[in-house]
C-alpha cells in the first residue's frame, strides 16, 4: 500500500508552520487560494485573515494597502464605538494576536493530525466538524444534464482560516481518500515537521528530510546501518587516498620523474606503509 498523494495538504502545511508571520499566512493563503470574501474571490487570495478564536467583529489584514484602509475608514464610520476597531491592519500593534489565535488553532491541528490516523478518531472527528461548518455555504451542486450532483462549497461562507483547514478534512472524506491518506500522515522523530510518508512502514521515524540527511531511508535494522556505515567509511577513504595519490604523482613529475616513475614510486611507497604494519 502506498499513500500516492500528489496534492499539498493545507492541514500538513498548517501545522508545520514555525515562523508566525503575515509573509508566511499569506503565502499559505496564497498557496491554497483560500478566499472569504468577494473582494478575496477577485484576487485569488484574501487580504483580511479571520481566525476562528478571534471575536467575530475583528478582521486582520494580513497588507497595508490603500483599499483596506478606505475599508476600514468606511465600515468603521457607522459602527459603534464598542464595535472598533473593525478592521487591524497590519501595521497595528494588535494585528499580533492573530497569530496568538492561530498558534491556538495549530496545537489543536497538530493534535487532530497526531490522532485521525485512528479510524474510530476520524470519523468522529470528520462528524464534528461537518457539524460545525453547518451553514458554511457547502452544498450539493447538480453540474451535469444527467442527474449527478457534486458536493460545492461558495468560497464567501467560510468564515474563518481554519475553516479551510476543516474544509480541506471534510473534502478527503467525502472523496474517499481518507484511508488513502491519513494513516501516511507522520509526525517527524527529528524536527517534529508533518510530512506524508510514501509507504506504510511501523520503523520510520525521520520526515524525508532528516532521512535523506543521516542515510536512514533505506536502513532497516541495525545490521544494515553498520553495513551502510561501514560502505560510507570505504567510500570515504577511497576518495581521499585517490587524492593523495593524485597530488603525491604531481609532486614527483615536478621534481622531474616521468608519470610511469612517479607511479612507480607511489606504488613502492605504499608497499612499504603497508609492510610496516603487518
Ligand atoms: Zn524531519
Amino acid at each position: 500500500m502506498s499513500s500516492n498523494w500528489k496534492k499539498p495538504l493545507l492541514i500538513v502545511d498548517f501545522c508545520n508552520i514555525t515562523e508566525w508571520s503575515h509573509k508566511k499566512i499569506l503565502n499559505l493563503q496564497r498557496k491554497y487560494r483560500i478566499v472569504h470574501t468577494q473582494a478575496g474571490e477577485k484576487d485569488g487570495f484574501e487580504k483580511l485573515c479571520f481566525p476562528k478564536e478571534a471575536k467575530k467583529k475583528r478582521q486582520f489584514a494580513l497588507i497595508d494597502d490603500k483599499d483596506l484602509l478606505d475599508f476600514k475608514k468606511s465600515i468603521e464610520k457607522g459602527l459603534p464605538k464598542t464595535h472598533r476597531p473593525f478592521v487591524i491592519l497590519s501595521s497595528e500593534k494588535e494585528s499580533q494576536d492573530l497569530f496568538k489565535y492561530l498558534q491556538k488553532s495549530q496545537v489543536l491541528f497538530k493534535d487532530v493530525l497526531r490522532n485521525i490516523p485512528d479510524p474510530v478518531y476520524a470519523v468522529e472527528y470528520a462528524n464534528k466538524v461537518l457539524n460545525n461548518l453547518k451553514g458554511s455555504g457547502y452544498k450539493f451542486d447538480n453540474l451535469g444534464k444527467t442527474w449527478s450532483p457534486e458536493f460545492k462549497y461558495g468560497p464567501g461562507y467560510l468564515n474563518s482560516f481554519e475553516d479551510h483547514v476543516d474544509w480541506q478534512i471534510i473534502s478527503i472524506f467525502l472523496e474517499k481518500q481518507a484511508g488513502n491518506i491519513f494513516p501516511y500522515i507522520k509526525e517527524c522523530e527529528r524536527c517534529n515537521s508533518f510530512y506524508i510518508a510514501k509507504i506504510l512502514r511501523k520503523d520510520q521515524k525521520y520526515c524525508p528530510k532528516c532521512s535523506l540527511r543521516t542515510g536512514y531511508a533505506t536502513i532497516k535494522s541495525k545490521k544494515d546501518l553498520a553495513k551502510y556505515q561501514s560502505a560510507r567509511r570505504s567510500r570515504l577513504k577511497s576518495v581521499k587516498m585517490k587524492k593523495e595519490r593524485e597530488e603525491a604523482i604531481k609532486k614527483y613529475m615536478k621534481s622531474g620523474y616521468t608519470k610511469e616513475e612517479a607511479n612507480e614510486i607511489w606504488e613502492a611507497d605504499q608497499k612499504m606503509k603497508t609492510d610496516k604494519f603487518m
